[in-house]
């Protein structure tokens, strides 16, 4: 078989290696790639932000599957353009990534099939805020309907906070876009979940479960990232549990979608807060998450992935079990120096080979690149996120062990990574001994 996988993040990359260890694959495109996926694939160049342009690289590659990753092609219909030309295509319709591309949508299909979450109001009107404003109590969250690349959600400590936030909101001022609708949310306290699930338009298969690290700083502090870390192991969600969440959250999201006429095939991120209360949900992506995928997927069974995916796209997924290792994974970001915000790039990494021989270790890239002359060829930086070091061992302390050994190993100019991955777990486990 031959694959195209369209991205070019640590994801993508986790994804690429996945499908890889099938025997029925041959060959591996990813559009556009990076420094580390050009060592499995053949890495072609697009804008994954223009929707011809990813429909030109899928009608020169003509590959059996096409597997997105991030979310932007969903919501521009790539899923819908190639499906229409007859090619079979791993991810939602552009209806269906609704579930990720408008908060509206989701909170208000949430309220219709009665999903347990926050409870929220929609604005589209200063007017509207103001009312909307006196059910609440604070701390209040404000989230923007559209995608906001993780920058669309502001929890808010004072009524005065949140009104000002909206009117940015709404002028454009925050986040570059105007919003024509924003969102008040009741605020959550507990433990965050990510929780993932494959579906073919009817049946559910979930995966493991995994918690990310969303903040910059150690013991969860400084601004918010696009992920420092992630872990996964089995006693995030206990049996009982995951049965709970497939018949009261995935199943109903499934049927639900399905009765709206947008029956949903892909990956379905379900983000939880496991709050006093019970399991709410906070959002939904529409697609795998970056860096839980990273620690996800080398929990899986070799090949497994590619079988996962082809049944959820011919709609066959009832007839496939998954068999899940029971090891524990753990993906440590390392950073360059000065991310979240700007950054430098095009500085050497050494040390890939030496760390990448500890004992259960993958280096994914996030943001590398093959530097042109004069030294053409090295792996150089090429982002905020540069690589995501994902070990497996039969503890979670281990695998935290050999991650942490494997990153002692790199270096780059203004490496960066968190040293407390993991440690809510670890502490918990400790506690429990
Ligand atoms: P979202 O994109 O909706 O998941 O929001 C991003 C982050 O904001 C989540 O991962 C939570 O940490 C936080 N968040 C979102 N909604 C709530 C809520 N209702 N209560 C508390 N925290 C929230």
């Amino acid at each position: 078989m031959k694959i195209l996988v369209i991205g070019g993040g640590g994801r993508e990359h986790a994804l690429v290696w996945a499908v890889r260890q099938s025997p029925r694959v041959q060959e591996v495109v990813c559009a556009p790639g990076n420094g580390g996926i050009a060592a499995l694939a053949r890495c072609v160049p697009v804008n994954q932000k223009d929707l011809a342009d990813l429909v030109r690289v899928a009608i020169a590659e003509q590959p059996d599957l096409t597997i997105i990753g991030p979310e932007v092609p969903l919501s521009l219909g790539l899923v819908d353009e190639l499906t229409r030309r007859g090619m079979r295509v791993f991810g939602p319709t552009q209806r269906a990534s609704m579930l990720e591309t408008s908060k509206a949508f989701a909170k208000e299909f949430m309220q219709r099939h009665r999903l347990p979450t926050a409870h929220y109001a929609v604005c589209h009107s200063a007017k509207e805020l103001q009312e909307a404003l006196t059910h609440f109590h604070t701390p209040i969250v404000v989230k923007a309907d559209g995608l906001a690349a993780g920058k669309g959600v502001v929890i808010c400590q004072s009524k005065d906070e949140a009104q000002e936030i909206v009117k940015q909101m709404f002028s454009g001022k925050l986040l570059g876009e105007i919003q024509s609708k924003v969102i008040l949310e009741e605020f959550l306290t507990g433990e965050e979940i990510s929780w993932l699930v494959i579906a073919d338009g009817a049946h559910v298969l979930p995966l493991v479960a995994a918690q990310d690290h969303k903040r910059i700083g150690e013991g969860d502090t400084g601004l918010n990232t696009g992920g420092m870390g992630a872990y996964s192991t089995d006693t995030l969600i206990a049996p009982e549990m995951r049965d709970w969440l497939m018949h009261h959250i995935a199943q109903p999201v499934i049927d639900g979608m399905a009765s709206e006429g947008a029956p949903f095939t892909g990956v379905l991120y379900c983000g939880l807060m496991m709050t006093a209360r019970g399991p709410m949900l906070l959002e939904f992506n529409t697609r795998f998450g970056d860096p839980e995928t990273e620690a996800i997927l080398p929990r899986l069974r070799d090949g497994e992935l590619l079988d996962v995916m082809e049944a959820a796209v011919d709609g066959h997924l009832d007839q496939v079990q998954l068999a899940t290792r029971n090891e524990s994974s753990v993906t440590i970001i390392a950073a360059s120096k000065g991310y979240p915000g700007s950054v430098e790039t095009g500085h050497a990494i050494t040390g890939l080979e030496e760390a990448s021989q500890e004992e259960g270790v993958t280096i994914f890239h996030s943001g590398t690149a093959l530097s042109k002359s004069p030294n053409e060829g090295k792996l150089v930086t090429a982002g905020g996120r540069v690589l995501a070091v994902t070990a497996i061992a039969d503890t979670l302390q281990s695998a935290c062990d050999h991650a942490y050994a494997a990153l002692s190993k790199i270096h780059f100019d203004g490496i960066y990574y968190r040293r407390d991955i993991a440690h809510r777990a670890l502490k918990q486990n400790k506690e429990n001994q």
